[in-house]
């Protein structure tokens, strides 16, 4: 507990003065926390006895939108905390964030086990029909009942105290599957000792993997199992011999017998899903997931799969066909093996499609393409991003915007930190410090975007890969959906949306990255100012549809699988996970030499948490959405369209969850989607369906 003056002269408790509401980063400090979130959880506690205690009789306003506007305090607070602990934390902070993750997580299932909050909300949503509700109240009433239902609170008293059982044994099993998958990470390693053995390997990859052999305490090189290095081994290695040592570790993991074997971690886990779905009513796992998901249903999912799959079969098998011509050329007669596509197909990408980073770079200066991602944003929405120094941010990296709209109206702010530092976890995401709403009083959103780029040395500019231009308006994607947002209530703004509709807005932004008006304008070389030249954007287009089949094949076994294990209706998971698994696999007919590394023993996306369990096809769902609906602005001529843009502002980027998404989708659209222009985009199709 901290001391009792922190719970009183407190930054986190008192009203943010500084411009927009931001908070004032620089008062804050690690021990300002705990007693913040305890207060603050407390007022949350104290406002839904008051709601379950009202004595006069259910309404809209007085239930719906009051459980809306409860915890206002407490959602400051953490966001604050959450972003705080993403991008600039600090081993004070880590020790807060260990202590307060119990008491964060029993507070909000406490909240949906409110059984007296739930009987008001439960008492409207069976008279939904007959309140007369605006359409976003209606959508607010459904998704708070259903958030409640989904968290047991409809459940008699003996099976809701046995789905806490179950959650909360899921939840140590998924630790210990994670934790399975990392010790057989960080065990393996395979020592480069001599020249030989360092053969094929470009300089980027003997800096890392020398970097690895130091942090091992090893001298010379070692490959390790982290992504960023076995899969460039496994593509430039010369030696077969020892791409195959790591081909068979990396696919290993999880199925070492011993303590870390996830077989029956993997099984359990299954088995344990499988009572939560009928605890639910639900006949299977996937059932029980795929209800709050845009698809619905698992046969909705399978017919995507079912779509792309024998497409995606057919273009690794004219894939195969140009390594093999390429292993001729160079007289070499091999089957080709799991740990040899990868190897072979980059010469065939060296051969066909001559594209280089170090090409692309000098393009794309950061700077730039920020830049670039403003102008989109201005002529498709009519944004202003007006560079503000004079607020407070928690990082001299950090870049607050002023965010307005054609009138000059402020929409919001956006605060972006491009650069990877210690302290700050990788990857790239985006996050609110404030949710856009109206319901309590209006309040504007202030939307994060973090990267993390390889800052430029003292002196030159930060250069971006082609990847990372597109991580930069993905990014942006997400953030314009929490900048857009223009709904009533909180828990329906911005990118609150289903899993497999969140995508959208962030991989549709992408396709402007490398729109040619986009690049002509903006890609320009740091040193000569020249635009792009022509022939290396076209470069760039066509190398995206190199070894499409390849990845498609193996993401989409890997969402079948996915979809199998969970769809199961047995209470009893199959005897042998892993014989389960390669009977599927071979009766779907993944070709040999394509090898999954994304096996039921080690995929993190279903058994580390609950988050992508049934769901790993949601990227492919988004893009489906993504490659129909950047097909709106090709038809209408113009990727600026203003009426195609003015349907995407209302339907796509500010609606948030106030319709469901199959109805937003059509009312941008004109229709539902199709999945041709993904099979298009992929290189899937070999003759263009659609023009
Ligand atoms: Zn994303």
């Amino acid at each position: 507990m901290g001391a009792p003056d922190l719970a009183v002269n407190n930054p986190l408790l008192q009203s943010w003065t500084a411009p927009f509401g931001l908070p004032p980063f620089a008062a804050l400090q690690p021990e300002h926390f705990e007693p913040a979130l305890r207060q603050a959880m407390q007022q949350h506690r104290d406002e839904l006895q008051a709601l379950g205690g009202l004595a006069d009789a259910p309404t809209f306003d007085n239930t719906v939108a009051a459980f809306d506007r409860a915890g206002a305090l407490l959602q400051r607070v953490a966001a604050v905390f959450y972003n705080l602990t993403s991008s600039a934390t600090s081993p004070a902070l880590q020790a807060v964030q260990r202590c307060m993750a119990a008491p964060m997580a029993a507070h909000s299932s406490a909240v949906y086990m409110d059984a007296a909050v739930f009987a008001r909300v439960d008492a409207l949503h069976a008279r939904r029909a007959d309140l007369g509700l605006p359409a976003e109240a209606l959508r607010l009433l459904e998704r708070v009942h259903l958030d409640f239902v989904r968290a047991g609170a409809r459940m008699a008293g003996p099976a809701q105290l046995r789905y806490a059982q179950v959650m909360e044994e899921l939840a140590s099993l998924t630790t210990r599957f994670a934790q399975n998958v990392l010790h057989d990470e960080s065990q393996w390693q395979l020592v480069l000792g001599n020249e030989a053995d360092l053969a094929g390997l470009p300089d980027f990859v003997r800096a890392a993997a020398g970097q690895a052999a130091r942090e091992r305490g090893v001298a010379g090189h070692v490959i390790t199992l982290s992504r960023s290095l076995v899969v460039p081994f496994l593509t430039f290695s010369q030696r077969r011999d020892l791409r195959e040592q790591a081909w068979r570790a990396w696919a290993g993991r999880g199925e070492q017998p011993g303590e870390h074997d996830n077989r029956e971690v993997a099984r359990q886990i299954l088995r344990l899903r499988n009572e939560q779905a009928r605890l639910h009513g639900h006949a299977s796992y996937a059932d029980y997931a795929l209800t709050d998901t845009m698809a619905g249903t698992h046969t909705a999912v399978q017919g995507l799969l079912g779509d792309v799959w024998p497409r995606a079969l057919a273009a690794v098998a004219r894939e195969r066909q140009a390594l093999q011509e390429v292993m001729q050329g160079e007289g070499v007669q091999q089957s080709i093996e799991s740990w040899d596509w990868r190897f072979w197909a980059e010469k065939v990408r060296r051969e066909r499609f001559a594209l280089d980073d170090a090409d692309v770079k000098p393009y794309f200066q950061l700077e730039r393409m920020v830049a670039a991602a403003f102008d989109c944003a201005s002529r498709l929405f009519g944004l202003r991003f007006t560079l503000r120094s004079d607020v407070p941010v928690y990082h001299p990296d950090v870049k607050a915007y002023e965010v307005s709209d054609e009138s000059g109206a402020n929409v919001g702010v956006f605060l972006q930190d491009n650069f990877a530092r210690a302290g700050k976890r990788s990857g790239a995401w985006m996050s609110a410090l404030r949710w856009q709403r109206r319901n309590g009083g209006p309040e504007l959103p202030i939307i994060l975007n973090n990267n993390n780029f390889a800052r430029g040395a003292a002196g030159a500019p930060t250069l971006l890969s082609l990847d990372d231009v597109r991580t930069l308006f993905h990014e942006f994607g997400h953030g314009l959906h929490g900048l857009l947002s223009n709904v009533q209530f909180g828990r329906l703004s911005g990118t609150q949306v289903l899993r497999d509709f969140v995508e959208l807005p962030s991989q549709l932004f992408e396709h402007w990255a490398t729109e040619p008006e986009v690049l002509r304008r903006h890609a320009r070389h740091w040193q000569t100012d020249a635009p792009i030249p022509d022939d290396l954007m076209q470069r760039m287009q066509r190398a995206r549809q190199f070894n499409q089949g390849y990845e498609t094949v193996r993401y989409t076994a890997s969402a079948l699988v996915d979809m199998a294990v969970h769809a199961r209706t047995d209470a009893e998971p199959p005897a042998d996970l892993c014989a389960f698994e390669a009977e599927l696999l071979s009766s779907l007919g993944l070709p040999p030499g394509v090898g999954l590394n994304h096996r039921l023993v080690h995929f993190q996306h279903l058994f580390s948490s609950s988050g992508y369990a049934a769901g790993y096809y949601v990227y492919l769902w988004a893009e489906v959405l993504d490659a129909d609906g950047y097909g709106a602005f090709t038809e209408a001529g113009s990727p600026f369209a203003a009426d195609v843009a003015a349907r995407l502002r209302t339907h796509i980027y500010g609606s948030g969850n106030s319709m469901a998404p199959a109805d937003a989708y059509v009312a941008f659209r004109g229709r539902a989607a199709t999945v041709q222009p993904l099979l298009l985009k992929r290189g899937l199709l070999q003759e263009p369906e659609v023009a």
